[in-house]
């Protein structure tokens, strides 16, 4: 069996090496240079991409801003998991939002900008404490800008005047008080079976996620429910096969969609050591028409961004329960090198063992490490 990946960075790296026990043979498209390479060798396979595309028996995608002509002809091969219906959704803050209001699913309150001009019509609407989305081809926090006060939006304008609004339209939204973030990461098969992960909680740190824990404390029947819902109402409507993720916003019981990960996720890697059936496995075995995996969690886990830093010795690996993901690239500011999944047999002990690791990092690239360790010792 082979699927063929479209992107080949860590997400590829990470679903071929969950494949090779199940026989599953994953390459990988560099979408720059349209290149095959094996995404954990990283060398290039001699194969033309016509070729590879008929040899396949499945083509799925690592992120979601994939070149149009590229989509087109994976697309046209009939072999594409998830659609590009919803490989569009996911990469278009527009789509993503009119498939939100299609389907009566919460969401921050936000407004199309077209035009520089139209923004003080939006700070009228949502408040002068906003957040500017480009609704293509940001990701981590990039292609992002806030507005704090009413007094900065010259300034702003005058920046995003630069940009072709009319061609990437901006998303405008409140600045949310939310109490927490969390996500949901399920998978989805052919048949329309689903099998989900406990929502996690997510902490991001100037646009970018820095530690998910999973299952994410405090979390009652009705909440999980609300979440498993949304995904059910997205995931039915966009025929969706594969791993899906939601981000949400948590205000009181309230869950709002942040956005929506047509593909495996950041805040789903601590599946790997958590949980029965990680999500790369998952992913393989929905896009193949294999029966999903279950996704019983094994321990409470966290997951920790290695963020722009690699100058550490790696003697942590004496912490119990500490595993190691290293993704083997050029060390780049904000670029994530690897991450670590902490396993535990409670949430006190997992704060511990955090708060361990913590002593062997450069702390200033894991801002959020130690103030969570200490409120999950409080658990
Ligand atoms: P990623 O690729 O990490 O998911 P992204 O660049 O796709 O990020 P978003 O998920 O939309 O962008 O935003 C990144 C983070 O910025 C969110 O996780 C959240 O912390 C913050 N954020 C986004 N929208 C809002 C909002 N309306 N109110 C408050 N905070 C927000
Ligand atoms: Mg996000």
């Amino acid at each position: 069996m082979s699927i063929l990946v479209l992107g080949a960075g860590q997400l590829a790296r990470m679903m071929a090496l969950a494949g090779y026990p199940l026989g599953i043979s994953v390459q990988a498209v560099d979408v720059v240079d349209n290149k095959i390479v094996d995404p954990v060798t990283k060398l290039v396979i001699n194969n033309s991409l016509d070729r590879l595309i008929e040899e396949v028996d499945a083509i799925t995608v690592e992120f979601e801003h994939i070149p149009e002509d590229l989509l087109e002809l994976v697309h046209t091969s009939g072999k594409l998991k998830p659609s590009v219906e919803a490989i569009l959704t996911g990469a278009d803050r527009v789509r993503e939002k009119k498939l939100l209001a299609k389907l009566a699913i919460a969401n921050s309150p936000f407004e199309i900008v077209t035009d520089v001009e139209q923004l003080d019509n939006a700070v009228e609407k949502l408040g002068e404490r906003l957040i500017i989305k480009a609704s293509r081809d940001g990701y981590d926090g990039y292609g992002q800008w806030r507005l704090e006060s009413k007094s900065e939006l010259p300034g702003l304008k005058q920046k995003l005047s630069k940009l072709d609004l009319q061609k990437v339209p901006l998303i405008v939204e409140t600045m949310l008080n939310f109490d927490r973030e969390l996500s949901l990461v399920a998978v989805r098969n052919g048949e329309g079976d689903i099998a989900y992960y406990p929502l996690a909680e997510n902490l991001h740190h100037k646009g970018q996620l820095h530690v998910s824990i999973a299952p994410a404390p405090n979390v009652d029947t009705p909440l999980n429910q609300q979440a498993q819902d949304i995904f059910n109402k997205l995931s039915e409507s966009l025929d969706y096969v594969g791993v899906l993720a939601v981000e949400f916003f948590q205000i009181g019981q309230q869950l709002l969609v942040n956005e929506i990960a047509p593909r495996v996720h950041n805040s789903g890697h601590w599946t790997m050591q958590g949980a029965d059936t990680c999500q790369f496995e998952n992913h393989l075995r929905a896009v193949r028409s294999l029966p999903l995996g279950s996704t019983k969690v094994t321990s409470p886990t966290a997951m920790i961004n290695i963020i722009g830093c690699q100058a550490f010795a790696r003697d942590m690996l004496s912490i119990p329960g500490c595993h190691l993901h290293w993704y083997g690239k050029a060390s780049r500011k904000k670029r994530k090198m690897g991450h670590f999944n902490l396993c535990a047999d409670n949430y006190a002990e997992l704060g511990k063992i955090m708060l361990a690791l913590a002593e062997y990092l450069p702390i200033e690239h894991f801002p959020m490490l130690k103030d969570e360790a200490v409120k999950l010792t409080k658990l």
